[in-house]
């Protein structure tokens, strides 16, 4: 079925990959939108010829607006621009690509305009999930995963007898580039450390979340989200080759996985033609190339932003919103050189302790704890 895609955050590594897909499958694109890169997405623009076109950056969007002047492509900005691109009424299917809880609005609005969804951008379930799945159950809209870990899980999930004989989900987690080292090792982490991780290729937010580990206590809550299951009933088990993206295990204690070789561009693909699967660009997985697959547990005491993240849901209400902003604020600060690495979970789990007690937030509730979060996080690493 040829598709109408609105791609945002379409100059990122997912963005990127989702537009090779476009290219091969040859789907519309309707809509283009990222943060500020003007050189990159006047590229697309001109490759794809999308209706709209839209930069968060205001100076940047007029930028764009003047270069792309010989065409009759629309140029917007700011949070509205995105927002209308994910509701553009010429597109069918959402790519959220967009790093951070900035993905959440033009999700929200995306569902509001009843498009498909195909979510990569985790941070939108983790800061604001009960909104989110709630509009989409009273939208009748489908949220498909596109992370490589929800995406294994789902298809796990198809043909699944019935919601009750799931006991277990099984995430596995790289370990990132700092896998069995210890705290004395990883005092002295720099940036460029953390940016070599061993089987992805991916934005500097995520690599950074993937280095602490906070990635996959994200994807804990993602998961709690996408699957509605209780935070108790997964499993993260670290492996090491990231063949093995993830499993489920049923009452007869019979174990489902998904394999393949770490190329996000086998998901992104699914999430657009689910229920159906094409040839992929993707290399075959050879299992005898690999050879070996090995499985561990997490040291969650070096690496403890896995428990802040479980923790957060447990308590639930807006404590998982606060956990993320607290860790986009840290994970921005050592890539910016002010903290250090163990500073990062050090600082999300003191920042914790100041999570508001609030159960049913709402879109203005998350905006506060954001601000609030981003502020303790800075007034912490002052007194480090
Ligand atoms: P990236 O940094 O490569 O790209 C992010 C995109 O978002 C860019 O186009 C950027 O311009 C845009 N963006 C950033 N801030 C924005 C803002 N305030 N408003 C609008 N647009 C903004 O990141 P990525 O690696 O592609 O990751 C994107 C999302 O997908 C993240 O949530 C990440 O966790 C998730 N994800 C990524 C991968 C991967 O392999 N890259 C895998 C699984 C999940
Ligand atoms: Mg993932």
């Amino acid at each position: 079925m040829t598709q109408k895609l609105s791609i945002l955050g379409s100059t990122g590594s997912i963005g990127t990959q989702s537009l090779e897909i476009a290219r091969k499958c040859g789907y519309e694109v309707s809509t283009l939108s990222a943060y500020s890169n003007v050189d990159l997405i006047e590229k697309q623009a001109r490759e794809f010829k999308p209706k709209l076109v839209a930069l968060a950056d205001k100076d940047a969007a007029l930028d764009l607006k003047g270069r792309l002047s010989d065409t009759d492509i629309k140029v917007l900005s700011g949070t509205e621009g995105l927002c209308e691109c994910a509701s553009f009424e010429g597109a069918d299917t959402v790519i959220n690509g967009i790093v951070g809880m900035a993905g959440l609005e033009p999700t929200l609005s995306a569902i509001d305009a009843r498009k498909k969804i195909a979510l990569a951008n985790k941070e939108t379930l983790v800061a604001g999930g009960k909104l989110v799945t709630e509009s989409a159950k009273r939208k009748n809209v489908s949220i498909l995963p596109v992370d490589s870990e929800h995406s294994a899980i789902f298809q796990c999930l198809q043909g699944k007898p019935s919601n009750k004989a799931l006991k277990k989900i099984i995430l596995t987690a790289s370990g990132g580039p700092f896998f069995g080292k210890n705290k004395e090792q990883l005092k002295d982490i720099k940036p460029a450390d953390a940016f070599n991780h061993p089987n992805w290729s991916m934005g500097q937010k995520i690599t950074i979340d993937s280095a602490t580990m906070m990635n996959k206590g994200l994807e804990l809550i993602e998961a709690v989200w996408l699957f509605n299951v209780d935070p108790d009933m997964i499993d993260i088990v670290v492996h090491r080759e990231s063949i093995v993206h993830s499993a489920v295990e049923y009452d007869d204690n019979a174990v489902i996985a998904q394999l393949g070789l770490p190329d996000m561009k086998i998901p992104i693909q699914y999430a657009l033609t689910y229920p159906e699967r094409i040839e992929s660009p993707t290399e075959e997985l050879d299992l005898t190339k690999i050879g070996n697959l090995s499985f561990y547990k997490p040291d969650t005491d070096t690496f403890k932003c896995i428990d802040i993240c479980k923790k957060a849901i447990k308590k639930g209400g807006i404590a998982p919103a606060f956990a993320n902003s607290a860790n986009e604020q840290a994970n921005l600060m050592f890539r910016n050189g002010q903290i250090g690495f163990l500073d990062i979970g050090d600082i999300v789990e003191r920042v914790m302790q100041e999570s508001p007690d609030i159960a049913d937030y709402t879109l203005d509730d998350i905006h506060e704890a954001d601000k609030l979060a981003r502020e303790l996080v800075k007034k912490y690493s002052e007194k480090r």
